[in-house]
């Protein structure tokens, strides 16, 4: 046995050194990031507890709960601790895809991750939410791969600066075609410009034009709609609804003696598409022992064996906004019901006035504009740095004011 002793930097003020973890050396070494993952666990171990205390569940009621109902089409989770940059990773369950709200630091995140992101939603350029640019840039050069920004006004000139800071003079030598398309809410409409690695990411074409009535995005099973908060800046408040949810029941499929497979997604996306239900749908797969088998039916009665339809996934995200009436009230409208609010809780109610001039929300406010939603579940993240060692204060302030004004 060998005794390591661990340390980890969460910001540039802040190093904190770790009880020694007793392990054998090598299993340290090929579990590095399982043991910094368990590492995370001990620190927050006050936040997760206090989260799971006050929403009154415990965590193997919730996943009891998850495994008797259903399955989420997508696992939002927040990319860093809450006194790091802030950013949500949100990967789709039957897909190699998925969404980021905003790009902070993205080193917690792997290479197979981020290459999943087909849609990047930047909510404003202050550096803690858009320094991740470059490392995904630099995983997606030489790829062949199309990948979508957006942001509020001004985005496509941010953007535009920080492609133009590199030299490009090699870039034809590569095979592969990098495709950046981006985005920026102006008021009424939005405008998207392209850039192309087969350019030196010089801006290609004119502006594209649409009018914007609070929808960036929408998708046969999903879509994101986007609010403009003061922050001093135009910032951006996301919220992702799936269309609705479609379960698989285990007990049907056991019944049809069909496997789970690849085939499922195909299944849901004909559901999705409301494709004719008297379609025929053939599910073909191999067994254990390799023999090919299918099995013939019609979209309608596989759907009502195998599929169970509840309301969609509604994920929203704010952060970054002064708590002024206004942006409260919009704040409120767009995470209306919402079965996930990630919310910033960046002060304590006591020092709004330092939230005030900073342009942020307290533990408070955001406590009361989850309640005033009628959300399901709240996540209070980006905690200012001056609450190290107390962000239990934060979570207890932001929980109370949701509990009391539910
Ligand atoms: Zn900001
Ligand atoms: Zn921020």
């Amino acid at each position: 046995m060998k005794v390591i002793n661990r340390c980890i930097t969460f910001d540039q003020e802040k190093i904190f050194a770790f009880p020694l973890f007793a392990c054998p050396v090598e299993l340290f070494i090929l579990q590095d990031r399982a043991i910094e993952f368990i590492i995370f666990i001990l620190v927050y171990s006050d936040y997760i507890f206090c989260l799971l205390r006050v929403s009154g569940k415990t965590l193997s009621t919730q996943q009891s709960q998850q495994r008797a109902s259903m399955k989420p089409s997508f696992h939002p989770r927040l990319i860093n601790d809450p006194f790091s940059d802030p950013g949500l990773f949100i990967p789709f369950l039957f897909e190699r895809r998925a969404l980021l709200f905003d790009l902070g630091d993205l080193s917690p995140l792997s290479a197979r991750d981020l290459l999943k992101v087909s849609h990047v939603f930047v909510t404003h350029t202050h550096m803690d939410h858009f320094i991740g640019f470059d490392t995904l840039l630099r995983l997606l050069i030489g790829r062949d791969k199309e990948i979508h920004l957006f942001g509020p006004s001004n985005f496509i000139q941010k953007v535009e600066a920080k492609l133009s800071a590199y030299n490009w003079n090699l870039i034809e030598n590569y095979e592969d075609t990098l495709f950046i398309k981006v985005t920026e809410i102006q008021g009424e409409r939005v405008v998207t410009q392209s850039f192309s690695s087969r350019d030196r990411f010089k801006p290609a074409g004119a502006l594209q034009e649409r009018p914007f009535k609070g929808g960036l995005l929408s998708e046969k099973f999903f879509s994101i709609d986007a609010i403009i908060l003061d922050h001093k800046t135009d910032c951006i408040g996301l919220c992702l609804k799936e269309n609705f949810s479609i379960n698989i029941i285990k007990e049907g499929l056991k019944e049809l003696g069909l496997p789970v497979g690849p085939w499922l997604r195909e299944f849901k996306e004909a559901i999705y598409e409301e494709r004719n239900p008297a379609q025929p749908f053939t599910i073909v797969w191999q067994d254990k022992d390799m023999v090919t088998r299918e099995k013939h039916f019609t979209l309608a009665e596989l759907k009502a064996r195998i599929a169970r339809i509840s309301p969609g996934q509604k994920i929203t995200y704010i952060t970054d906004m002064i708590g002024s009436p206004e942006n409260i009230a919009k704040a409120v409208n767009l995470a209306l019901e919402s079965s996930h609010l990630f919310i910033e809780t960046p002060f304590l109610d006591k020092e709004r006035d330092v939230a005030r001039m900073k342009y942020h929300l307290t533990a408070k406010e955001a406590g009361l504009i989850a309640a005033r939603a009628g959300v399901k579940e709240l996540i209070p993240f980006h905690f200012s740095p001056r609450y190290f060692g107390g962000e239990k204060e934060l979570i207890q302030e932001a929980m109370a004011a949701f509990q009391s004004g539910r």
